[in-house]
Parts: C-alpha cells; sequence; structure tokens
C-alpha cells in the first residue's frame, strides 16, 4: 500500500509534500507530482499539506482517480533522479 496523488496536482505542484515526506519519495514529473509505492511508509505527512487535497491513501483513492496509481507505477519504472 502507499500513497497516491491525484488529478488536483496536474497544473497546481504545490510541492508542500515533497518538504515533508521523511523518505524522500515524492519525485516531480513533468505534469505532477508521483510518490513511488515502492518507498512510501504511508505515514500520511504529505496528505496533511496538500494544499488541494490531491493525496489519498491507496484504499481511499476515489474510482475515477485511480488510475494515478497506475500513472505513478509507470513513472518510476523510468526515472533515474536520486530519491535517496
Ligand atoms: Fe512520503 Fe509519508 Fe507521503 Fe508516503 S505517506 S509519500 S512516506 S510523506
Amino acid at each position: 500500500m502507499a500513497f497516491v496523488i491525484t488529478s488536483p496536482c496536474i497544473g497546481e505542484k504545490a510541492a508542500d509534500c515533497v518538504d515533508v515526506c521523511p523518505v524522500d519519495c515524492i519525485a516531480e514529473g513533468e505534469d505532477q507530482f508521483f510518490i513511488d509505492p515502492d518507498i512510501c511508509i504511508d505515514c500520511g505527512a504529505c496528505e496533511a499539506v496538500c494544499p488541494v487535497q490531491a493525496i489519498y491513501y491507496e484504499e481511499d483513492v476515489p474510482p475515477e482517480e485511480l488510475k494515478y496509481l497506475q500513472k505513478a507505477i509507470e513513472f518510476y519504472k523510468t526515472y533515474e533522479g536520486e530519491t535517496n
């Protein structure tokens, strides 16, 4: 399980989540930020600070936003930036 960044991030990209993530698993994509589901420890810190409520726990993602989990998985298949 992991947290997922959904559509409200697109065009917003506030990046508050990046600053609070204790394991640095949030990276910037072209149109939105993405959480690496393999590294996320489900702490919820990002969800609490997101100004547009774009972040959901995987089980709570609205059905119409579920594609964003797959989008994150696809993003990290090719992402080679530093996640530490
Ligand atoms: Fe990072 Fe915690 Fe958000 Fe996962 S839930 S992305 S570990 S801040």
